[in-house]
């Protein structure tokens, strides 16, 4: 097994969270917008952006390190409640897609 196992096409991105790199595509992107952490989920919106697990623990960690406004290069703290309430409503979708699944 020399180099050439597997293209590496797909980007990795550095979660601001729990700190491991993982494909951009199991990421969510955030981006700051008039002192607020925005989702941006497709990935469209203009600015800097960081990197997260779509998931809560992810989220308290880079709340709890300011690693938003550090990564954004925010001039100040970031609010987060509508990051949190899209992380909330896409780990609760998840959930309810597993439990449908589940049922017979
Ligand atoms: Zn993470």
């Amino acid at each position: 097994m020399s180099g050439r196992t597997r293209a590496r096409a797909c980007p990795e991105r550095t979660c601001v969270g729990c700190r491991q790199r993982a494909a951009k595509t199991e990421l969510l992107r955030v981006v700051a917008i008039e002192g607020e952490c925005a989702p941006d989920p497709r990935g469209t919106l203009p600015g800097r952006g960081a990197y997260v697990h779509p998931a809560q623990v992810c989220l308290d960690l880079a709340v709890r390190r300011r690693a938003f406004t550090r990564a954004l290069r925010a001039p100040g703290a970031l609010d987060t409640k509508a990051l949190r309430l899209y992380v909330e409503q896409t780990t609760v979708a998840e959930q309810v897609t597993v439990a449908e699944q589940a049922t017979p």
